[in-house]
């Protein structure tokens, strides 16, 4: 029997859990040909999360935590989550029900028996979704696929089952900064694409504040492309044509009109003006990627475990192996 690990990053998601957990049940009881487990990663709950975890984990042995000792955002809840899974095929999906549980068995048909190595969900639509967070998600990933060298669908939702050598790849890369919509592409493997229709939340509310939702995008143009640190030295061949026109044009009406000395004096202030935003500009575009280098080179852990009980578990079933053998 194959075993598949479901992954769930769950942020303060006490009120939606129960329903995730009756819902997914039911759909794993459908598929009897697999063996499942949940691995709910508690990225730092101030809420009821932990206990409701730790209450079914104590009545399900197919469930499953790791528990942040505070909120590292859902990147890390999903390396965790990778780094953690030991199955054949490794899925993550969010706790709110908006990924559809209906969807697995299909996804597991397409990598178990398509020959697929990752089926993956895009939004067929965009219903429910703030216009105004569409637009500017929809700019980010015209953004990201012009100037990077990987290409995002920028409609593949976080939703996916994949085989154990594609998480492989993907726990294999080292940065610390990671955007795994990025590494999805970068990683490259064959992907069904399954439509998946939008939902709106079951209970609670989004964890994305406009503030985390900006730092997701820097983080993702910037680790794909280098190519903003190529502005400022265009800016700086485009702007010093500019200016050594401007002299010409300056010196040889100064030649000609007794009234131009006058104006001079504002195209100056303006061109110092504009030299010294471009500087600022470039100074600033360098220093995100300093900044960047600075983190990865500190290589600080993406998280920190304060409670889990897989290595628990794993003993159980050792001993139970053992005593497998012996019998
Ligand atoms: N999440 C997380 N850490 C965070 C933010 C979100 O683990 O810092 C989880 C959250 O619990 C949920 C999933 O990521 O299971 C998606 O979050 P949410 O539904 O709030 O995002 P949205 O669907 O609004 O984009
Ligand atoms: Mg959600």
């Amino acid at each position: 029997m194959k075993n598949v690990t479901m992954i769930v990053p769950c942020f303060n998601e006490a009120e939606v859990l129960p329903m995730f957990y009756k819902e997914i049940k039911r759909v794993i009881a459908d598929c009897p040909d697999y063996n499942f487990t949940l691995l709910f990663v508690n990225d730092g709950s101030k809420d009821k999360t932990q206990d409701i975890l730790k209450y079914l984990a104590e009545r399900d042995r197919s469930v499953k935590y790791i528990s942040f000792s505070r909120n590292f955002g859902k990147e890390a809840a999903m390396l965790a989550g990778m780094r953690n899974a030991d199955a054949d095929y490794i899925g993550i999906m969010d706790a709110d029900l908006q990924h559809s549980p209906d969807l697995i068995p299909k996804m597991l048909e397409a990598v178990d028996k398509e020959g697929y190595d990752v089926a993956g969900s895009t939004r067929s639509d965009r219903v429910g979704e703030a216009k105004f967070k569409s637009a500017l998600s929809a700019a980010f990933y015209k953004v990201i696929n012009r100037i990077s060298d990987v290409q995002i669908n920028d409609n593949a939702l976080d939703y996916r089952i994949m085989k154990r050598k594609v998480v492989d790849a993907i726990i294999a890369m080292p940065e610390k900064i990671r955007f795994l919509k990025g590494i999805y592409s970068w990683v490259g493997f064959n992907v069904k694409w399954f439509p998946h229709e939008n939902r709106v939340r079951a209970a609670g509310e989004t964890k994305w504040s406009i503030r985390k939702l900006a730092k997701y995008a820097i983080d993702g143009i910037l680790g794909y492309t280098s190519s903003p640190l190529r502005i400022p030295l265009w800016l700086g061949i485009v702007s010093g044509f500019a200016s050594v026109l401007l002299f010409l044009y300056g010196f040889i009406r100064m030649c000609v009109s007794s009234l131009w000395p006058a104006a001079t004096y504002v195209m100056l202030l303006s061109a110092v003006l504009f030299t010294g935003a471009m500087i600022l500009c470039s100074i600033g575009v360098v220093g995100e990627y300093v900044a960047r280098i600075y983190t990865e080179s500190k290589s600080r852990p993406n998280y920190i475990i304060t409670e889990t009980n897989i290595g628990m578990n794993m003993f159980a079933s050792a001993d139970e192996t053992m005593t497998d053998a012996v019998e």
